[in-house]
């Protein structure tokens, strides 16, 4: 069963000052959370995960990851902006990034932040821009080695990384060019739940890690298995066993980078969703009941709050505030108030009875939640909370106004 971390009569004390619809986040989940991943990968020399801000680009999140020793991994502007005034610096920066702009190497390599390359041309284009850093890592692209997901697509028809081939060109021409430090970056699946998957993505960077090695003598310093690992959104399903990817992992280390002269090798993550995922909730109240060929809980957050179920058509469970223990014996199909109609967040979902008024709370919202936010039909974008440890709530981003809306028009 999931369950949220606050009460009806909570809620209905905070709406008094912040009114729905609010994505709010547990700070208590998410730093234990972020403890249980360290304890899982403690064998790593330098472990570390990079905290993938587009998952959730708050500051006050990031200023908690930071404290829980991790860095942050961005791919705009923006995102290394707020990386900065969190706090996290330098190399605690993983700058992944594609079609990148030449101003964001520059911002990166000012922020001493660590590049990823995701194409054989960027290493002209940061030559000529920023210059080449002591540091360089390149995204790999394994192609059809490799299966994808519905969400990140096959890798043979995905955008991002280099062919095989081109990493083997690649890392050559970087030490050519005085690139004394090297790590190896991929990012092949999204969401994922198989364990599995991710002691193969460990052995395949790994291996080249090997080649690279006896071909070049380029000793990598770490290898990025990337984010992807996923999240239980369903009830039924189970989260990532962190501890058998570990062991898993620790396998191939011993099986591959010892025997290669390579330990000690760091090897560090960039997961956004399975950090802050399940411990973010859409606060949203009911406004109508309409009864029509289906019956319709009309809400007031909508898809511009919430992207996912329109995107994807992601299952986020929705728990009804003080009907927790209701039986289930309504079907609805939940909506916002867009001009479209995929604007849903559940279909034909077995609910307990829902009454005007009621709050729902849409669950697993901490990640690729509010960030996948829009301004579509002039919805404004909502206020951020944050339920601390100590039960006490604090508004970590306001809900937009009109004003704002209408800030970039001339008027
Ligand atoms: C989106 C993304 C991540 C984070 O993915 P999650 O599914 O949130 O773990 C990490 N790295 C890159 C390059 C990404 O694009």
């Amino acid at each position: 069963m999931k369950e949220v971390p606050f009460s009806l009569e909570k809620i209905q004390k905070l709406t008094k000052e912040y009114p729905t619809p609010f994505h709010i986040y547990d700070e208590k989940g998410i730093v234990e959370n972020a403890g249980r991943m360290k304890e899982a990968f403690s064998w790593i020399p330098g472990f570390k995960n990079y905290y993938a801000v587009k998952a959730c680009p708050n500051p006050s999140i990031l200023e908690i990851l930071k404290g829980e020793g991790f860095g942050a991994d961005c791919s705009s502007l923006p995102e290394l902006v707020l990386a900065d005034r969190a706090g996290i610096r330098g190399e605690d920066i993983m700058f992944t990034s594609n079609d990148t702009p030449e101003e964001e190497f520059i911002k990166a390599k000012e922020l001493g932040a660590v590049i990823n390359l995701d194409d054989m041309t960027h290493i002209e284009k940061l030559e000529r821009s920023a210059g080449i850093p002591e540091l360089i890592c390149f995204r790999y692209n394994p192609g059809s080695a490799r299966q994808g997901n519905v969400i990140i697509g096959k890798p043979e028809e995905a955008k991002y990384g280099l062919t095989y081939e081109q990493i083997m060109e690649a890392y050559p021409l970087a030490k050519e060019k005085g690139v004394k430090r090297f790590g190896l970056h991929t990012m092949v699946a999204s969401n994922e739940l198989d364990p599995a998957y991710f002691i193969e993505t460990a052995r395949m960077l790994f291996e080249i890690a090997v080649q690279l090695k006896e071909k070049f003598d380029i000793s990598l310093e770490f290898v990025n298995m990337g984010g992807g690992v996923g999240i239980p959104y369903k009830p039924e399903e189970k989260a990532v066993d962190l501890d058998s990817v570990s062991k898993g992992m620790k396998e191939e280390y011993e099986k591959l980078i010892i025997p290669a002269g390579l330990d000690p090798l760091r090897v560090v993550f960039e997961c956004g969703r399975v950090i802050t995922g399940p411990y973010g909730y859409l606060v949203t109240r009911v406004r109508q009941i309409a009864k029509k060929y289906k019956d319709y809980v009309g809400v007031d957050a909508c898809m511009t709050n919430l992207m996912r179920p329109a995107l994807y058509g992601a299952y986020h469970h929705i728990t009804v505030l003080g009907k927790e223990e209701a039986a289930k014996t309504a079907v609805y199909d939940v909506t916002g108030s867009l001009c479209e109609n995929n604007d849903k967040f559940a279909i034909d979902r077995r609910l307990p009875e829902i009454d005007d008024g009621d709050f729902l709370v849409i669950h697993d919202t901490g990640a690729h939640g509010y960030a996948m936010g829009f301004n579509y039909n002039g919805k404004l974008r909502s206020a951020e909370l944050l339920l601390k440890k100590d039960g006490s709530v604090q508004l970590i981003r306001r809900a937009e106004t009109m004003d704002d809306y209408f800030a970039t028009l001339n008027f």
